[in-house]
Order: structure tokens, then C-alpha cells, then sequence
């Protein structure tokens, strides 16, 4: 059993802190979001919500249900208990029927803003100049956001401090650019209820939209760069927890807050074909897995470079890649396209668009035919390389 406690709201220096004391059985663990002063009037300390959505996906894994004095939002208990909960478990035997026990309460309504992350990747910009200027005035960007709930641990070997400082300078300096003022949230929830991030993300961030209600009407949450062709809810214990935003994110939401799916309707070759002469996206289009600058070599920047080579847009994003790097190794980036396609999982699935754009270079197929014909001789050694490895340690 989890339970949660009562929150409360202390101050250090500039920065204004929601605090709230989280029983695992007996062990008490203090979770808490930061943001700048500024932004305290937001934080929420009337409902239960933002914890239950945010350690929802723990709960599922680890086996506990949740208990509040504190009061739900009535839609939100009966869309997570009726809807969410049993539509993950259904087809998930190894994730746990997650049980909700707190007051019910009428939704707070007090939310105004229209916001989204700024993460300044492919996804985050075609959502962010899909809500600027669009004719649905009142789904018009009003601010950005820039949360810290695990996502920059994939810099452990940069220093992820580090990197999520240079991080947020660059995004000031793209929210400067856009003229929108920009939400930073800081957070422990990663660090005290350990999941890998890809799998609990949807949650985590919606921990921080409902930590703020106050301030939020609709937030535009950026698909992971698969269309809904890929949507499921079977075997998700240890799939990417885009794989069922769809149905997620429309049962985080209640007729006070609209959290979308945003961008599902498209790839993402689809969406860099769409931004890609935006020059601040040529400025600061940022994607790597472990630097606050672009790698060029991680699953991410390979798959990236490799998307805009085929779309012709390479020259223009010589500030934020290195282009000649990339033209010298392009043999290498095919084999790993190659391979990556052989291996299937996620990674197959975010490059299939651009590997089957591919099908018709052809240095690319004499690149693949090479590959093949490896994979046919490597085949029948695999078990004796196996046995090898397991006796020479
Ligand atoms: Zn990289």
C-alpha cells in the first residue's frame, strides 16, 4: 500500500517547493516539484492528483495500491479506475490492478494556460509551431515548459546536472525567441520511485501538469516519434509508454484540463519534412541521448542525420550536426540502419520510415547486401561464439 499524505508548500530562496510525504508500507519518502516563485500560486495542495498519476505507473509495477485523505478529482478517479487501470492490466498480466482509495471531489477549475514541453526535439518543435499562430485561438501556445523528471539521466556519463543546465539555457534562449514565458520544473519523483524513464515518462510529466492544475487548461503532450499505427496495450510492462499515449493521455484528462496526444498523427520523418525550414529549429534542433549538444553517433542523432540526408535538409543544420562527419561515415550509418531493421524492437520501428525511403538509394542496398550476407555467415557461429564467450571470462 502507498499512501499518500498531505502536501505542503515550503520556500527556498527564489525557488517555492510542493512537498508530500509518501508512505511505502512504513517507509516515508518526501517527494517534491520546484518551481520559481513566481509560479507557487499554481502549485496544487487541494487534491491527491498529481501523486496518484505520477506514481501510477510504480504502482502498476511494483505491486501497490494507493491511499489518500486527500481528495481525487472525481473524473479523473472514475477514468484511471474504470477506463486506464483495467485497460493496461487487461492484456499485462505481470502489471498489478492498481486499487484508489481516496475522497471524490469536484474538479478545481481553475486552470488558463496552453502549454507544452520544450525538449527542442523533432517532436517538441512540431507540436510547439502547431500551437503558434494556429486559427484555434484559445489552443494557442501560452507557455512553455521545461521538466526535469528523469528525462536527462541518459547524460550520466556527461554529468547530468551539467547537462541539464546547458539544456535549459539553450531552451530559455529558444523561449526568448518565440516571446513565451517558460515553466521550469525541477523534481525528485525519478530518483525516489525508480522506474526506467521510458517506460513511467507519460506519467511523470502529467505529475507535473497536475502539480500545477492551477495554472494549466491544455497541454499538448508530443507523441515519441510513433504514429498511432503503433498504438497497443498488450505486453506493456516493458515497452515505451508512448506505445499507449493515446489512451493515457485521454484518460488524464477531465472537462477542467485537456492533455493531448499531440502529433500522432505522424511520424516523425513526417514532422521534420514539415518544420525543417523553420530557422529556429535549424538553430537549436537538439537530440541526442547523452550530450546537451548533438553527438552525431547515438541511436537518436544516427536516426536523425539520416532522416534529414533523405529529406534533402542536411546543409541546413550544419550548426547543430556535424555534417562532414556524417558525409565521411555515411557507409556506417546505412550498416547500423541495416542492423537496427534486423534486430526489430523500438528502434526498428522509429526507422522504418526512413529505411523504406531508402529502398531506392543505392548505395544503401549495396550497403545492405554486404550486411546480409554477414548475418548469413555470422549465423551458424553464433551459438560457438556464445560458448566461447562464456568460458573465456
Ligand atoms: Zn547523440
Amino acid at each position: 500500500m502507498l499512501t499518500i499524505g498531505r502536501p505542503f508548500i515550503s520556500r527556498i530562496g527564489e525557488k517555492s517547493r510542493l512537498n508530500c510525504d509518501i508512505l511505502v508500507e512504513e517507509e516515508k519518502r518526501t517527494l517534491w516539484i520546484e518551481v520559481d516563485k513566481e509560479y507557487e500560486k499554481y502549485l496544487c495542495t487541494e487534491r491527491c492528483d498529481a501523486y496518484v498519476v505520477g506514481l501510477l505507473g510504480w504502482c502498476l509495477r511494483e505491486g501497490h495500491d494507493i491511499r489518500s485523505e486527500m481528495p481525487i478529482t472525481d473524473e479523473l478517479h472514475y477514468n484511471l479506475s474504470r477506463i486506464l487501470i483495467p485497460g493496461l492490466t487487461k492484456y499485462s498480466s505481470e502489471l498489478y490492478a492498481v486499487k484508489i482509495f481516496a475522497p471524490l471531489e469536484s474538479p478545481l477549475n481553475e486552470g488558463y494556460a496552453v502549454g507544452t514541453a520544450c525538449s527542442c526535439g523533432i517532436d517538441s518543435f512540431y507540436s510547439i509551431f502547431s500551437h503558434i499562430n494556429s486559427p484555434y485561438e484559445d489552443m494557442n501556445l501560452t507557455h512553455l515548459c521545461f521538466h526535469n523528471v528523469g528525462a536527462y539521466k541518459s547524460f550520466e556519463k556527461y554529468g547530468i546536472e551539467k547537462g541539464r543546465k546547458e539544456r535549459l539555457t539553450k531552451t530559455r534562449e529558444v523561449a526568448a525567441e518565440l516571446n513565451l514565458p517558460l515553466v521550469v520544473v525541477d523534481s525528485n519523483l525519478n530518483n525516489t520511485f525508480i522506474e526506467r524513464h521510458l517506460f513511467t515518462h507519460t506519467f511523470e510529466n502529467m505529475f507535473v501538469i497536475y502539480a500545477m492544475q492551477k495554472l494549466w487548461k491544455i497541454y499538448y503532450y508530443s507523441s515519441s516519434g510513433l504514429d498511432f499505427s503503433n498504438f497497443t496495450v498488450i505486453d506493456i510492462k516493458n515497452k515505451a509508454a508512448s506505445y499507449y499515449d493515446l489512451l493515457s493521455l485521454q484518460c488524464l484528462s477531465t472537462k477542467c484540463l485537456r492533455i493531448y496526444s499531440d502529433g500522432g498523427a505522424f511520424d516523425r520523418f513526417e514532422k521534420i519534412l514539415e518544420i525543417s525550414d523553420n530557422p529556429i529549429v535549424q538553430k537549436y534542433l537538439h537530440v541526442c541521448l547523452h550530450k546537451p549538444c548533438n553527438c552525431n553517433i547515438c541511436d537518436k542523432c544516427r536516426r536523425t542525420l539520416l532522416m534529414l540526408d533523405e529529406g534533402g535538409m542536411l546543409d541546413q543544420y550544419n550548426n547543430v550536426f556535424d555534417i562532414n562527419f556524417y558525409r565521411n561515415h555515411i557507409d556506417e550509418y546505412y550498416r547500423w540502419l541495416y542492423n537496427v531493421q534486423m534486430k526489430g524492437g523500438l528502434e526498428k520501428e522509429l526507422t522504418m520510415p526512413v529505411y523504406i525511403r531508402l529502398q531506392k538509394n543505392k548505395s544503401f542496398i549495396s550497403v545492405s547486401r554486404k550486411e546480409h550476407i554477414k548475418r548469413i555467415i555470422k549465423k551458424p557461429l553464433r551459438p560457438a561464439y556464445r560458448l566461447i564467450k562464456k568460458y573465456v571470462r
